[in-house]
């Protein structure tokens, strides 16, 4: 039988007395992608934003692999397994590209940090979305906003496979390219080969169709639609 990874109900949120969500009911099965459409405003980002802790919800239940799951903030989120990918961009300018990729999932080697594998590391994971590794000593400021959402994409993928619950990309195409676009859905395809669960947010329909196994729509705060 197919475990459920996420699974919440009745979730509410509202801004300035605005309503950015109104009990959204959604549940995602283990090892699977299930992708969020809709368009622009319509709640994709601020219920994407509560379960990677960035914002508090008004109300709802929610559990993370069969677990009761309430973040505070991202590192709690982080710390029981959701990678994000953010469409604000979360990189810190004067950071190096490699600084910023390990941010919140550094290596450390006896409670210091591990230079060397944090290096390699950072290498793999540029090799992996498609950046030359000559990008790993510059700072993030300097990079154009393609480079700046792969560099967000590499940082998502830092979680290490066996950490990560739930792999969560917020419109990740945005600044991409085709080819890039092509590379980030078959690095997807891999990662659901070795058991991670996706969450992919877009407001355009052909770019999850190849890659999920699952859709729902979210117009105006509620979801109107889930397949299967
Ligand atoms: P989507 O990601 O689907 O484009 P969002 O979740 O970003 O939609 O926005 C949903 C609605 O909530 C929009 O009307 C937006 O203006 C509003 N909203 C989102 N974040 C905030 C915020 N921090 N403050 C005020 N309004 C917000
Ligand atoms: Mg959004």
């Amino acid at each position: 039988m197919s475990r459920k990874i996420l699974d919440v109900k009745g979730v509410n949120k509202s801004f300035a007395g605005l309503k950015a969500l109104n009990e959204v009911v959604f549940d995602a099965v283990e090892g699977e992608t299930h992708a969020i459409i809709g368009p622009n405003g319509a709640g994709k980002s601020t219920f994407i934003n509560i379960i990677s802790g960035l914002l508090d919800p008004d109300g709802g239940s929610f559990k993370l692999n069969g677990r009761s799951f309430k973040p505070k903030n991202r590192m709690e989120s982080l710390d029981l397994g959701v990678a994000l990918a953010s469409q604000e961009l979360s990189l810190i300018d004067n950071l190096s590209v490699a600084e910023n990729i390990f941010l919140s999932t550094l290596p450390t080697k006896n409670y210091k940090i591990d230079d060397r594998e944090l290096r390699k590391k950072a290498k793999e994971l540029l090799d992996l979305v498609g950046l030359e590794q000559s990008l790993l000593e510059v700072p993030a400021g300097n990079l154009s906003l393609a480079e700046k959402q792969l560099v967000e994409l590499a940082k998502s993928l830092s979680l290490p496979i066996d950490r990560t619950s739930l792999l969560i990309l917020d419109e990740p195409t945005a600044a991409l390219n085709s080819f890039q676009a092509d590379r980030l859905h078959n690095i997807l395809l891999d990662r659901v080969k070795k058991g991670v669960s996706i969450l992919y947010v877009s407001h355009r329909l052909e770019d999850v169709l190849f890659v999920c196994d699952e859709v729902s729509v979210l117009h105006e705060g509620e979801i109107k639609f889930t397949s299967n």
